[in-house]
């Protein structure tokens, strides 16, 4: 790898181009010049040096953000113009599809095909969701009980903070930063100090689109130092924050004690798959490898308190033990691979402390759950069973490969150990007695219930948590309440002298 003078690098597979701060359009140096690196989690190489944010920085950014906010063009367009743009910058997230997904793929581990064929193609179908909707923001007319007439008007917050996770870069960037861009807000984004990349690549291509400077800004940094001084702002309006469970807290109590930002959180979850004695066994067994597989296990929905009625339990776990055993892990470039490297070292060193804790604790390892390979953060999808409610892999979000199957008897039975947890992301239900699955749709405290399927996430589909899953809602056009707020407007009908 080399380092290059515009803030490019070269690493062994692909040319890195943007890997400075992006403040007010211009991709710059942080104030203090650090800079950290990047790895790729299949060869444990650097693949970038990267310019390191401070709190000096994200001030830097918010002042853009700001200006481009209160003095610029961006707000004040109409919703048709802002249509256009975010058209184009979709567009333009389309034709780079092969530069996205290998980046995403180099940074964060995950695998080409299902980047290039499905998370960058449904990143640039957000921008063009909430390109639909910038047009079609408008308030209500109010039946005033006096003399009055009113409406109201839904306006952009302001400047908003977007603080992301590692696990889907370009795809969470997208959730956040189209319906913040139809509401007519501006932002500074901090991508995940894990998985800076792509994130760097789509602000270049918001510009090439003609996002007006200043609207976009993204500050690479860690969370203690830019994710803090983001939340902790005064000139910040707004913050979104996808990530843990313990750190949303502190995002929240850093927003309470400023300035009273509103805040969404969008947290961990500890999702369960209820498979019903009548279900169809193999889309059932299927759904169970991808709800956990899928993205090494890395997904916040993963449906990894796998409940299965008595009456198939064994079958399912035979055919479970084939399917998990079957899971190519390899390169993540070649096609044939469905299991890449955990996203970085953190990540793979916790993923198999929570393993060997399960094993003490008594669970049985079926198989699987032991490094993999000379290099990289690779790790053997795992199966555990004779899980019980009380153990920490049942309890704790793994974020990882690791499947817990947990065996039970009655419709309320399940229901109440769904529901013994602290999350409540979402909820998998396979079953073909429709009053099973409307009795288990409506008692689960989930933000998401899929019936006879498994992560039925969709832009136009509100997502978001219960419980400690946090709250506020992405995607759909619920989105945006995130990112507008409501002025009512009065005046008179008649001259009424009292007024
Ligand atoms: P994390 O909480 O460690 O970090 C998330 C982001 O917050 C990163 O950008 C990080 O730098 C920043 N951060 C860290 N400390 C901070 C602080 N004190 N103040 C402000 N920002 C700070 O999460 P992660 O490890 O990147 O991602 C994994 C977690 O994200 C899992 O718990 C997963 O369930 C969750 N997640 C949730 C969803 C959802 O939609 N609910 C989606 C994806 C991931």
């Amino acid at each position: 790898m080399s380092s290059r003078a515009n803030g490019s690098s070269k690493c062994a597979t692909h040319e890195i181009k943007f890997t400075k701060l992006f403040i007010n359009g211009q991709f710059v140096n942080s104030i203090s010049r650090n800079t950290f690196d990047t790895i790729d989690p299949a060869t444990e190489e650097v693949i970038a040096t990267v310019s390191e944010g401070k709190k000096e920085d994200v001030d830097v950014a918010v002042k853009a953000a700001r200006e481009a906010f209160d003095n610029g063009p961006w707000p004040r367009m109409s919703g048709e113009a802002r249509r256009k743009i975010m058209l184009k910058f979709a567009d333009l997230i389309d034709e780079n599809v092969d530069d996205l997904a290998t980046l995403e793929v180099i940074d964060g581990g995950k695998l080409f095909g299902p980047v290039k064929f499905f998370e960058i193609p449904i990143s640039s179908e957000t921008f063009r969701y909430f390109a639909g909707a910038a047009d079609k923001i408008r308030g209500a007319t109010l039946k005033m009980s006096s003399n009055i007439q009113a409406y109201t008007l839904r306006e952009p917050i302001g400047v908003v903070g977007h603080i992301i996770p590692w696990n889907s870069p370009a795809y969470m960037f997208a959730t956040k930063v189209a319906p913040a861009l139809a509401s007519g807000c501006t932002m500074v984004v901090k991508p995940s100090e894990h998985t800076p990349l792509t994130v760097l690549f789509l602000a270049h291509l918001s510009k090439l689109a003609g996002v007006p400077d200043g609207v976009i800004n993204v500050v690479n940094g860690f969370g203690e130092t830019v994710g803090a001084a983001i939340s902790s702002h005064m000139d910040i309006d707004a913050v979104t924050f996808t990530g843990s469970t313990e750190v949303g807290r502190s995002v929240m109590q850093a927003a309470a004690i400023s300035n009273l930002k509103p805040v969404s959180l969008e947290l961990g979850g500890k999702s369960p798959f209820i498979v019903f004695d009548d279900a169809d066994v193999d889309k059932a067994v299927e759904l169970a490898v991808l709800g956990n597989l899928m993205n090494k296990g890395e997904m916040c929905v993963a449906g990894s308190r796998v409940f299965v009625q008595e009456g198939i339990h064994d079958v399912f776990l035979s055919k479970l033990e084939a399917m998990v055993k079957g899971w190519a892990t390899g390169d993540p470039f070649d096609p044939a691979t469905r299991h890449g490297p955990q996203n970085n070292k953190q990540q793979y060193e916790k993923v198999l402390s929570c393993i060997e804790h399960g094993k003490k604790e008594g669970a049985t390892l079926v198989t699987g759950g032991r490094p993999f390979g000379e290099k990289g953060y690779f790790i053997e999808p795992a199966l555990f069973t004779n899980v019980t409610d009380d153990m920490t892999i049942a309890k704790e979000e793994i974020f990882g490969p690791v499947i817990t199957v947990l065996k039970f008897k009655t419709v309320e039975e399940v229901i109440k150990r769904a529901n013994i947890t602290k999350y409540g992301l979402a909820a998998g239900v396979m079953t073909k007695n429709i009053d099973v699955a409307n009795t288990v749709s409506r008692a689960i405290r989930a933000g998401a219930v899929w019936v006879n399927c498994f992560i039925a996430i969709d832009r136009d589909a509100p997502h978001g948590g219960y419980k400690m899953s946090g709250f506020g809602r992405e995607q759909g056009l619920e989105a945006l309440e995130h990112y507008l707020q409501v002025k009512t407007v009065a005046t008179p009908i008649y001259n009424t002298p009292w007024l």
